[in-house]
């Protein structure tokens, strides 16, 4: 009924301002009580991103789908604010990318009633350096063993276990953290070369730290994995909620054990050279719902 209303004051300035007639024919828009952010504004591949959105309604919950994954929402009272961290896969082309969300109203209200909104967000190509790294790794890692052929089997059976876990609940809060007080000696997307063969793009950034260097968590979380891997070396993955995982290569000592609760800051290893690494250094990685994201622009990101 009130679109008829409204369409006929419309229908009249047609006739005198064809112009004008466009934007009366938009049709009123049920959603725009909705507010949807992005940080970073500009998305790319392979980095994160923190959706906050603000419903027209009290929600009891707030989930969406992005990119193929689900995305569930924490509430900040202070701001009445959901938001959520989420990223884009390094294989993601540039494009415009549907968030469509889901939110369940308040009880009191009318009770459990589903409302919906979706939102499409640019994603643009990020530059990652080709400069290729000629680096010379033990034989032991190119050319393995029938023994070792069985532990690298192993690590990527743990692997194939435990880095694709997605634990809803959030555990992370505010920043995160730079595990150690360290240059960055290699970035995130960089090709490499390994005797000769090319290698998949890094998906880590390393800190040049000597052997012995205390590691942080880079924030709070849950300690997923504490174990010796083939090409990991000492291997910690903290497990930060919403599908969120920080992942600690090449320790020389483990600070905590698998189930352990950490808070950010808290050491959790000491920095070594342990499973394919050329000399003592950090490779820290981070993992969303299976998928690896750049860490550096994941410390980047200011979080509620
Ligand atoms: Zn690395």
């Amino acid at each position: 009924m009130n679109r008829r209303l409204t369409n006929l004051p419309c229908f009249r300035i047609a006739l005198l301002f064809p112009i004008l007639s466009v934007l009366c024919s938009v049709p009123p828009a049920a959603a725009a009580n909705w507010t949807v952010r992005a940080q970073p504004t500009r998305l790319v591949n392979g980095g994160p991103v923190l959706f906050q959105v603000k419903p027209p309604d009290s929600l009891e919950s707030l989930s969406g789908t992005w990119l193929g994954h689900q995305v569930s929402f924490s509430f900040d009272a202070a701001s009445k604010t959901w938001f959520a961290l989420a990223g884009v896969s390094l294989e993601t082309a540039p494009g415009s990318y549907m968030l469509e969300l889901t939110g369940e109203t308040r009880a009191g209200k009318v009770s459990g009633t589903k409302i919906s909104f979706s939102r499409k967000f640019a994603v643009g190509r990020a530059k990652y350096p080709k400069i290729a790294v000629k680096l010379s790794v033990e034989g032991k890692f190119t050319e393995p063993t029938p023994e070792q052929e069985k532990q690298i089997e192993e690590g990527q059976q743990v692997k194939k276990d435990y880095l694709n876990r997605v634990t809803p609940e959030r555990e992370w809060s505010g920043k995160f953290t730079a595990p150690a007080d360290a240059e960055i000696s290699d970035v995130f997307g960089s090709q490499r070369i390994f005797n000769g063969k090319t290698s998949s793009p890094h998906l880590g950034l390393d800190f040049r730290v000597p052997s012995g260097t205390p590691v942080a968590a880079m924030n709070d979380g849950t300690v997923l994995l504490a174990r010796p891997l083939y090409f990991e070396g000492n291997f910690v993955v903290v497990d930060h909620g919403q599908g969120l995982l920080t992942l600690y290569l090449h320790l020389s000592e483990f600070k905590v054990k698998e189930g352990d609760q950490v808070k950010r800051g808290q050491e959790i290893g000491l920095s070594g050279g342990t499973g394919r690494a050329t000399g003592p250094h950090l490779h820290v990685a981070v993992r969303w719902q299976g998928t690896y994201l750049d860490p550096a622009r994941l410390l980047s990101l200011r979080l509620p």
